[in-house]
């Protein structure tokens, strides 16, 4: 029997545990300690939770289609005493539009998409205006467009399925904060509570999102991930853009339908301030200085728009290469990490899950190979980066 306590009960967290709770191998106890239930500051509630298969690395791209899969099947997967959970998955594809400064990069991520099997096309300006007429092709060179298996689901509602599912397989929700391990040599033994508590353990996940760099802390693990916040805002725009993917312009803004309106948002550019764990409020400077102008500039309809709420949460931030951490360091062998998906996390949960999950259960990756994000890349120094952040 083994005891596993996972901290951090967000979309990894959860995920980790229903995969655990559904692997067939495992036996054993199953704790996950979220110190708030009501997920108000957690990534996995303040998520734009759109999924894809554009990345520029093939490991991401593999997990995206697991999750995909997941997402299409979950109403079956996550039912629970006959309640299925509708997790109100589109696939209207992404757009990624790129200048002729970013076309050799489009075009080899393109080449690595299709040898992936992911279902992408590259156009032309010509073929982009036939197929979006509200889109101005001013200044691109080409756009990469998710034909199938890319757009959105509602990210909050997968949390509380995989939560709700989870519980009704047996496992234990603990709603406290954990403060730190305690140690049989180099093995974490248990996981301390705020109220002195001692959750004894074999295996200790950290699934802290934002936060994560602290528990490897009690450990004496430097995990360098941060919390780096990221504003999203929400317009109403009159003229319809039929057909809207989700673009990511050539300036890095994006944009995408939600119900009648759209989201929209911006990651810091290079060189911007982009401080650790700063006060979720939102900049509207943002908006007015550099994503309306970029949205107004691509489709023109966006010159007329409405601002009608933001929000602000935090991407659990990989310093070192902007992708996830995912096993134990090599230091401490029964902590495992899960850890600095960099905002695409979300679409990665189930992916990360079964992974993590085989890793306990089995003692190494059985379905997809994992360990091009392990933890040993970053202890070596070698990066593995995936070009296409949002
Ligand atoms: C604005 C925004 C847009 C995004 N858009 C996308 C997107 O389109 N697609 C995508 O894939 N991803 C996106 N992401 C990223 C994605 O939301 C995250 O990668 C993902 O939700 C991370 O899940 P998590 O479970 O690791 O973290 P969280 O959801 O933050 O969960 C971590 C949990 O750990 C708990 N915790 C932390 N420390 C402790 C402790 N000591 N004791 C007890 N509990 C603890 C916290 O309370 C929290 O609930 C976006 C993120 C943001 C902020």
């Amino acid at each position: 029997m083994q005891r596993v306590v996972i901290v951090g009960g967000g979309a990894v967290g959860s995920s980790t545990a229903y995969h655990l709770a559904v692997h067939p191998r495992f036996r054993g106890n199953i704790v996950v300690v979220e110190r708030d239930p009501t997920y108000r500051i957690a990534s996995s509630s303040l998520s734009c939770s759109s999924i894809r298969q554009q990345f520029s690395t093939p490991v991401n791209i593999a997990m995206s289609q697991y999750g995909l899969g997941f997402l299409r099947r979950a109403a079956e997967a996550l039912e629970v005493d006959g309640d299925k959970p509708q997790l109100g998955l589109r696939e209207p594809g992404y757009l990624f539009l790129a200048s002729a400064s970013g076309l050799d990069v489009l075009r080899d991520n393109h080449a690595v998409q299709r040898d992936a099997g992911a279902d992408v096309a590259l156009l032309q300006p010509s073929e982009l205006k036939t197929r979006f007429p509200w889109l101005s092709t001013d200044g691109i060179a080409a756009g990469s467009l998710g034909l199938s298996g890319e757009g959105w689901f509602d990210g909050p509602a997968m949390l509380q399925a995989l939560r709700r599912k989870a519980r009704k397989l047996g496992v234990t929700y603990v709603a406290q904060d954990a403060v730190g391990f305690t140690r049989a040599g180099e093995r974490i033994s248990g996981v301390r509570l705020a109220d002195g508590t001692v959750l004894d353990c074999d295996v200790a996940v950290n699934a802290a999102g934002p936060w994560a760099a602290r528990v490897a802390e009690w450990a004496g693990v430097d995990l360098p991930v941060r919390a780096r916040k990221r504003m999203v805002y929400v317009i109403a725009c009159r003229t319809p853009l039929p057909n809207c993917p989700l673009v990511i312009d050539a300036t890095g803004v994006f944009f995408r339908q939600e119900g009648l309106g759209y989201v929209c948002g911006r990651s810091p550019g290079e060189g911007e301030p982009d401080p650790d764990e700063p006060p979720l409020d939102v900049d509207d400077a943002m908006f007015h200085d550099y994503v309306w102008p970029a949205m107004a500039t691509r489709a023109p309809a966006f010159e007329e728009l409405k601002m009608m709420s933001s929000w602000a949460g935090y991407y659990e931030y990989n310093v070192f290469d902007q992708n996830g951490i995912i096993g134990p360091h090599p230091a401490v062998p029964n902590l495992i990490f899960a850890n600095g998906f960099s905002g695409h996390g979300i679409q990665h949960s189930p992916a990360t899950g079964r992974g993590v999950a085989e890793l306990i259960a089995d003692g190494g990756y059985v379905s997809l190979d994992l360990s091009p994000l392990g933890f040993s890349r970053v202890v070596a120094g070698n990066k593995l980066i995936e070009r296409n952040i949002v």
